[in-house]
């Protein structure tokens, strides 16, 4: 079960990697090409915007970076890295914001399950992806979470945050951020937060300040992009 992540590790980035190792350059920007990947590349082009749709490129991409040398032990499976990382946004659309008033994790993490359960009838391929996605802006000091979920939050968190900077290369954000554009991209984001507290103000992004979490976007130190 390790190559999908369903291995229990400390939800605090900080306790999960208590000594990091000092980043190295990993400079190749290879993608996935199982037919499964294919699939939900095609799935993603069709529905996100390509903001959204390189950002997702990006997480997949420094999550491998991350991994190679923070977490060489691990076996998670690259494909479901990608996957997750391509889907995890899904929730954001504007067909899906406006299909429930859900937040918008929670229903991208079902809608997910049911089209990977579909594709692979595989439950626990597709549980795994649901349950990182709901779970990807859940930070936290306590408790745990899957390796599939972690690696999602840390990724997640340093594109748009700047946070966990210390565990990629530079050499390595470079030719990713040059790759897959983020042109627009905090302005953009910020919006979705906009977007989600208006719409659902019940909703879990709220759990990470209003407005605060905004800012610390628009305040990302990691910056390739005029705002
Ligand atoms: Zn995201």
């Amino acid at each position: 079960m390790s190559k999908y992540g369903f291995t229990k590790i400390e939800r605090d980035i900080k306790k999960a990697i208590p000594n990091p190792n000092s980043p190295t350059p990993q400079l190749i920007t290879d993608l996935p090409s199982t037919p499964l990947s294919q699939f939900t590349l095609n799935y993603v082009k069709e529905k996100l915007p390509i903001k959204v749709l390189n950002h997702s490129i990006r997480v997949y991409l420094y999550s491998i970076a991350v991994i190679k040398d923070q977490f060489p032990e691990w076996e998670l499976d690259s494909e479901i890295i990608f996957i997750t990382s391509l889907l995890h946004d899904i929730g954001t659309t504007d067909d899906n914001m406006i299909a429930t008033k859900m937040s918008f994790e929670f229903f991208g993490g079902i809608i997910s399950r049911d089209l990977i359960l579909e594709q692979t009838k595989n439950q626990d391929y597709a549980d795994a992806v649901s349950e990182a996605i709901i779970r990807h802006q859940d930070l936290g000091e306590s408790g745990y979470i899957t390796t599939l979920g972690l690696i999602l939050q840390i990724s997640t968190i340093l594109d748009n945050v700047g946070l966990n900077i210390e565990l990629i290369h530079k050499d390595t954000l470079d030719v990713i951020n040059k790759k897959y554009n983020r042109e627009g991209w905090l302005n953009c984001f910020a919006g979705a937060i906009d977007n989600e507290n208006k719409l659902k103000p019940w909703g879990h992004t709220s759990s990470l300040g209003v407005p605060d979490f905004k800012n610390d976007v628009l305040n990302n130190k990691v910056k390739y992009e005029k705002l």
